[in-house]
C-alpha cells in the first residue's frame, strides 16, 4: 500500500500526470495511516504518512527552506470537522472555543517567496517540505508577485499557492490540441507543469497567478498576533489575498462557510478544491504545533467530487478507427471540476438503454477520475412517454448498415475502405503520440485534408506538399513548412511504433513492442503463423487472429506498398548483432536523452533486456539523461550500476 502511494505521489507531484482521483488518493492514504496506528511495529521511517510533497527534481538549484513547508490533514466530512475543533479545545484545555479563519482551498502548486530589505530575492517550490526546487527566474514572470514590498521590511517569507485561471487553462489546453500536443488533466497539473519549466519564457507565457496564505516575519516589530492581521499586512504589501476568507466564531459557522462554497465555487475563474480551515491566534497555533507532516492548528475539509446538472442537447455516433460505433451525449456546456464539459461518451448502445437517456433529458454529470466526463444518471426526462432513444441502422457518415460483431457489444460500420470516418480516424491515430508523433496534426487538419480530398490513406500524407498543406484553411506559410516537415520526419519509425500505428485491432504500444521483438522486421510479422504470434507471451487468440486478419487484407497490403514506395520504411531490429547484450538486464531510465524513452526502451528491448519505471535491488543499469530526477538517488544508494547515453550506445555498438 505505501509503495502504491508512494507511485501515485510521484505521478502527480514530479509528473503532473495522475492516474488517480484526489478522492481514491485520500482514502488509500487514510487507510495506511489506519493500520500504522494499529500496528506501530510496522511503521517504516520512511512512510508516505511522514512526508511531505516530493523531493526537488534535480534539473533545478536546491533550496533549503529557513523553516519546514507542511501539508494538511484533511477530511470530507462536517462531522469529522466538528470532531476536530472538540477535539482541540479539549486536548489544549481551552477555556472558550477559539477563532477560526477559513480560506477557500486553492487547487494549484505551493511556493515559498523569500523577501530581503524588502526586495524579492528567492522563490522555490515547497518539494519535500525541507528542500525546494529554485524557481526564482519562473515567479518573478508572474505579474501577482510584487517585486518590492510597499514597505520596510527586513526580512519576509510569504508562502501561497500558484495557479492556472479556467480560462487561460482551457486556452492552453484548446491550444495544445490543436498542436498534438500534451493536455493537462486539471488546472493544477497545468499549473505545475508550467511553473517547473527551465525556460522561465514558457511560464511567462501561460499567465499564471497566486494568492498569498501565510507569512512569517523574521522578527515581530510589526506586533502580528493572528492569522486574519497577517493576511491583511500581505494585503497592504501588494499581495493577492484571496477576498472570500472569513473569520468564524463557531465551528458552526465554519461548516456553513463549507456548504456554501461547496456550491458557489463552480462560479469561480480559479479551481478550489477544499476549504482550510485555521485557529486565528498565533499563540495558539504555537502552543498545538506540527506533526511529522502538517500543523494540528489547521485542516482542510475538501469538496466532494463535483455533480453537475445539465440537459442532453443531442446524442451523436462516432465511428471510430476500427468501424465501432460509440453514442456520445452532447450536454449543454457546463463547467465541472476545473473545466468546461460539453461532451460524455455514453459507451455503447446497452449503456443507452441501462440509463435509460434520450435527448432533452436532463443528467447529473461528474468526472471519472476527476479527468473523464461520465453521465451518471437521468434526474429528469423530457418527455415522460418518448420512446426510448433507438440505435441507429445506418452509419452517420457514410450511411452503410450497421452490423453487430460476435461477442461485443458495439455495433460496427463495415464500410472500412471508404468511410469517411474511419478514414480520418486512422489517420488521427496514425499521427498520435504514441504512434508517427506527427506534431501539428490533430483531428481538425487530418479532417480538412480527407475533406478537401488531398489525403485518403495514411500514405497519402507523405505524398503532400507544401502547397498543398497551404490550401487548408488557415494554415500560412510557416505552419505549412512545419506541418510538412513533421511528416517528413517520421519516415524512419522504430518497428514497434510503426507496428502500433498500423491500428490492429487489439494491438496497442506494449504488444507492438513484443510483436517487433518477436520478428524484428515488418516482413517478419506478414509472414508470421498463428502459432508463431501464439508463442509470445501475453498473446491470445484474439490478437493473433486479428494480426492474421490485418495481413491478410489485399487494402492494408496495398497501403503497406504505398507506404514503402514513399519511402516510410520502419527500422528492423537486427538480431544477430544486437539482441544478446542485454539478456537478464533490467535497465530504469531517469531525464532527458537524445531519443525518446519509448524508442530507447525499444532498443533495450530489442537487445533482449527488460526496462521498469522504478529503481529497486534488481535494477541491472541506471540510465541517465539530462536533469535526472529522484531516481539517480536511489540507484546511488541501493549500488546499483549508472550509465549515461554515450556507454549505452558503446553497449549496443552504436
Ligand atoms: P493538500 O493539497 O491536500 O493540502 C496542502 C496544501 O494546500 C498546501 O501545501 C498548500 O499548497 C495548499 N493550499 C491551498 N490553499 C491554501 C490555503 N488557503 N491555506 C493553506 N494551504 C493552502 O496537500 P498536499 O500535500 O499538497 O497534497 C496532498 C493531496 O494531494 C492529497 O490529499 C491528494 O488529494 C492529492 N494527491 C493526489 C494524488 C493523486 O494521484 N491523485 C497523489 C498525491 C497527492
Amino acid at each position: 500500500m505505501s509503495q502504491l502511494i508512494t507511485k501515485y505521489s510521484k505521478e502527480y507531484y514530479e509528473l503532473d500526470s495522475p492516474t488517480v482521483s484526489d478522492i481514491e488518493y485520500d482514502k488509500l492514504f487514510k487507510e495506511l495511516q489506519a493500520l500504522e496506528e494499529q500496528y506501530p511495529e510496522f511503521k517504516s521511517a520512511s512512510s508516505p504518512t511522514n512526508s511531505v510533497g516530493s523531493s526537488a527534481a534535480k534539473k533545478f538549484a536546491q533550496h533549503k527552506h529557513k523553516a519546514r513547508l507542511y501539508s494538511l490533514d484533511n477530511t470530507y466530512s462536517y462531522q469529522d470537522l466538528e470532531l476536530w475543533y472538540e477535539r482541540l479545545q479539549k486536548n489544549y484545555s481551552l477555556s472558550t472555543p477559539p477563532q477560526l479563519v477559513c480560506e477557500l482551498k486553492i487547487d494549484g502548486l505551493a511556493i515559498s517567496l523569500n523577501y530581503e530589505n524588502s526586495e524579492f530575492v528567492l522563490g522555490a517550490t515547497r518539494g519535500d517540505g525541507v528542500v525546494g526546487e529554485n524557481i526564482t527566474p519562473n515567479l518573478k514572470t508572474i505579474t501577482a508577485i510584487p517585486t518590492k514590498l510597499n514597505a520596510n521590511i527586513a526580512s519576509l517569507e510569504v508562502r501561497g499557492e500558484v495557479y492556472m485561471p479556467v480560462a487561460v487553462f482551457e486556452q492552453l489546453n484548446h491550444i495544445q490540441q490543436e498542436n498534438n500536443a500534451k493536455v493537462f488533466a486539471n488546472p493544477r497539473n497545468a499549473a505545475a507543469g508550467s511553473l517547473r519549466q527551465l525556460d522561465p519564457e514558457i511560464t511567462r507565457e501561460r499567465n499564471l497567478s497566486m494568492f498569498a496564505y501565510y507569512g512569517r516575519l523574521d522578527s515581530n516589530e510589526l506586533n502580528i498576533t493572528s492569522h486574519s492581521e497577517m493576511l491583511e499586512f500581505l494585503k497592504s504589501q501588494g499581495f493577492n489575498v484571496n477576498p472570500n476568507y472569513k473569520i468564524c466564531n463557531t465551528i458552526e459557522e465554519a461548516v456553513n462557510y463549507c456548504k456554501t462554497w461547496d456550491t458557489k465555487r463552480k462560479l469561480l475563474d480559479y479551481a478550489t478544491d477544499g476549504v482550510v480551515i485555521k485557529i486565528n491566534s498565533f499563540a495558539i497555533q504555537r502552543e498545538m504545533g506540527y506533526t511529522a507532516r502538517a500543523p494540528r492548528w489547521a485542516t482542510a475539509y475538501k469538496f466532494p467530487p463535483e455533480e453537475v446538472s445539465t440537459i442532453v442537447e443531442d446524442i451523436e455516433i462516432n465511428v471510430g478507427r476500427t468501424g465501432a460505433v460509440t453514442p456520445v451525449a452532447v450536454l449543454q456546456p457546463v463547467y465541472i471540476s476545473g473545466s468546461t464539459v460539453q461532451r460524455a461518451t455514453l459507451h455503447n448502445f446497452d449503456e443507452i438503454k441501462r440509463l435509460n437517456i434520450n435527448i432533452g433529458d436532463r443528467v447529473l454529470i461528474k468526472k471519472a477520475a476527476e479527468i473523464i466526463p461520465k453521465v451518471i444518471c437521468v434526474t429528469e426526462h423530457a418527455k415522460k412517454s418518448a420512446k426510448p432513444f433507438a440505435r441507429p441502422k445506418l452509419c452517420p457518415s457514410c450511411a452503410s448498415e450497421l452490423v453487430p460483431l460476435d461477442g461485443e457489444v458495439n455495433w460496427y460500420c463495415p464500410n472500412k475502405y471508404k468511410c469517411p470516418a474511419q478514414i480520418k480516424a486512422r489517420i488521427e491515430y496514425w499521427a498520435a503520440k504514441d504512434c508517427m508523433d506527427i506534431e501539428g496534426l490533430g483531428g481538425n487538419i487530418v479532417s480538412q485534408l480527407v475533406d478537401c480530398g488531398l489525403v485518403y490513406t495514411v500514405a497519402d500524407l507523405y505524398k503532400l506538399s507544401v502547397g498543398d498543406i497551404k490550401k487548408l484553411s488557415l494554415f500560412a506559410d510557416k505552419a505549412s513548412q512545419n506541418l510538412y516537415g513533421a511528416i517528413q520526419s517520421s519516415k524512419k519509425p522504430t518497428l514497434p511504433r510503426f507496428i502500433n500505428s498500423l491500428g490492429i485491432k487489439h494491438v496497442g504500444k506494449e504488444m507492438s513492442e513484443l510483436l517487433a521483438n518477436k520478428f524484428l522486421t515488418l516482413q517478419g510479422l506478414q509472414n508470421a503463423s498463428f502459432d508463431e504470434i501464439m508463442s509470445i507471451d501475453g498473446c491470445g487468440e484474439k490478437i493473433a487472429n486479428s494480426i492474421l486478419d490485418f495481413f491478410a487484407d489485399s487494402y492494408n497490403n496495398d497501403i503497406l506498398k504505398d507506404l514503402t514506395n514513399c519511402g516510410v520504411i520502419p527500422q528492423n531490429i537486427d538480431d544477430t548483432k544486437l539482441s544478446r547484450n542485454f539478456v537478464g538486464k533490467t535497465f530504469v531510465i531517469t531525464g532527458t536523452l537524445s531519443e525518446p524513452r519509448d524508442t530507447i526502451s525499444a532498443l533495450i528491448k530489442s537487445h533482449g533486456g527488460k526496462t521498469s519505471s522504478s529503481v529497486s535491488k534488481n535494477t541491472t543499469y541506471l540510465l541517465v539523461g539530462d536533469n535526472p530526477g529522484s531516481k539517480y538517488d536511489k540507484a546511488l544508494s541501493l549500488g546499483v550500476d549508472i550509465i549515461n547515453e554515450n556507454e549505452f550506445r558503446q553497449m549496443i555498438g552504436s
